[in-house]
């Protein structure tokens, strides 16, 4: 019998944490480098009183295959702690509600439906919705080149309270973008992937527990019960070179011989570490073009009986874009508002945000005690921007240098910034790997 491989990965997000998945269940040893004491990255557990919140609520749908399948992998042979909804949107603002809601019919009739049967949109704005969808299916999904998602929809007419409560809102939740920069390429394959082929594609997909006990705490006993290692506090400094073939990586503990490496650092701190190697200057200029959007979390524990009566709902007019209940995740009474993107609210110190998500909430639920705690988390690189012509800057895995791969939701999976591209760009890296191992 030929001895395991051994591959490091450098990074424990996502991304790292599906490359080690695939490298392990394919009898490959791993050694995965994190910097930080926990696994997760953008998407780990965090402590806010007596129990464990997400630093920032994520939702998955069910269009994020290559996540759902992992997820099952990772908690084999029970099923994996998900909820999983079929479609159904409700927006509140000042002076309107908006609704849609998925029927039963196949995709993409479930959308067409979900359109045409909306509240809150006039007859007329209905009808231009789907005319939009109609024809972006006529289109393929795909444009001869990138423009912004404020002109695509300028160009088809979708002005107003449709764009107000319901692109701007889905293109803030994909894309983490504003309307104006962002990529209407990009905003049309989430578009595609999620409605158009099977109606369970659509449907929104809940974590019933921290992030931190979805992948990363049954990720260590997966790998380390396959031969491999999961070293935290050890961060990558250098990666050491024999001409153009990696032999090593420097960390803050020890140095390391490897010779294959996939990072699956950040598109920054993957900057840091290839900048100074002539045969990478590609890819550095590459990734040098990323900048960044932050999302911003207010917690806020209510008494448990408070309850949204559903799952999330959208507002707009105020700071508040998301309002997520997190007693699908045990924690009953404690709700998650989620603010996406750059805005002034990143101009106000907690107290004052706290004060008017608070604020915003009571003035659609005015029966809701005030909160009894708060907890505010601020992820300034939480996302790349997804602008206008950014598929093509992102790299692919391979490198120019032998034994070295990238990956990470920056990487050119045509997704945006998400826990499904960095999983799938995570899994492609790997793949390559076991190519080159054959
Ligand atoms: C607040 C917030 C809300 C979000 N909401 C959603 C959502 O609802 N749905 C969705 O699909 N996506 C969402 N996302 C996006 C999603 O979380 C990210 O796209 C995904 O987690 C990125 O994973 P990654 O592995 O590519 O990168 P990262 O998670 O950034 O992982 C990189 C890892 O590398 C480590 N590292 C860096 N440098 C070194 C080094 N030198 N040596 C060793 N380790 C190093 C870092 O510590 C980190 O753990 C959200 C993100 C945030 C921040």
């Amino acid at each position: 019998m030929t001895p395991p491989s051994s591959v490091h990965v450098v990074g424990g997000g996502w991304a790292g944490l599906a490359a080690a998945v695939e490298l392990a269940r394919n009898n490959v040893h791993v050694t995965l480098l994190e910097a930080s004491r926990q696994l997760g990255g953008r998407a780990r557990r965090v402590p806010f009183d007596d129990i464990g919140v997400d630093n920032g609520q994520h939702l998955m749908i069910g269009a994020y295959r290559e996540t759902l399948a992992l997820l099952q992998a990772l908690h084999a042979p029970n099923a994996p702690p998900v909820l999983r909804a079929p479609l159904s949107l409700t927006l509140l603002n000042a002076n309107y509600g908006f609704r849609l809601a998925a029927p039963r019919l196949p995709a993409p009739l479930h959308l067409l439906a979900a359109l045409l049967l909306a509240t809150g949109l006039s007859f007329t704005q209905r009808l231009s919705a789907l005319n939009f969808c109609v024809a972006m299916a006529v289109h393929k999904f795909s444009l001869e080149q990138d423009i912004s998602v404020a002109e695509l929809l300028k160009r088809y007419r979708q002005h107003g309270r449709l764009t107000e409560c319901l692109w701007e809102p889905l293109c803030l939740a994909t894309l983490n973008t504003p309307l104006e920069l962002a990529s209407a390429e990009v905003f049309l394959t989430v578009l595609r992937d999620a409605f158009t082929q099977a109606r369970g594609d659509s449907d929104l997909v809940f974590s019933k527990t921290d992030l931190g006990a979805l992948v990363p705490d049954p990720l260590v006993d997966f790998i380390e019960t396959r031969g491999g290692h999961v070293l935290l506090g050890e961060r990558v400094t250098a990666l050491q070179f024999d001409g153009d073939t990696l032999s090593g990586l420097e960390t803050s503990v020890q140095p390391h011989r490897a010779s294959r490496v996939i990072l699956a650092t950040p598109a920054y701190a993957t900057h840091r570490l290839v900048q100074e190697q002539p045969r990478l200057q590609q890819l550095a200029g590459a990734l040098s073009s990323f900048d960044y959007q932050p999302i911003c979390t207010v917690y806020l524990k209510y008494a448990p009986s408070v309850s949204l009566g559903q799952m999330l709902i959208g507002m707009t007019g105020g700071f508040t874009q998301w309002l997520f209940d997190r007693g699908h995740c045990g924690q009953p009474g404690i709700m998650a508002a989620v603010i996406s993107a750059h805005g002034n609210h990143m101009n106000l110190d907690n107290e004052t945000l706290v004060r008017h998500v608070t604020s915003e909430i009571s003035s659609h639920f005015p029966h809701w005690p005030l909160p009894l705690r708060n907890f505010v988390v601020r992820e300034k690189r939480a996302t790349f921007t997804c602008k206008v012509g950014i598929n093509a800057t992102r790299p692919d895995e391979a490198t120019a240098i032998n034994g070295l791969w990238i990956a990470g939701d920056y990487t050119n999976t045509g997704y945006p910034a998400t826990l499904e591209g960095a999983v799938r760009s995570g899994m492609r890296a790997a793949r390559a790997v076991l190519m080159n191992l054959r």
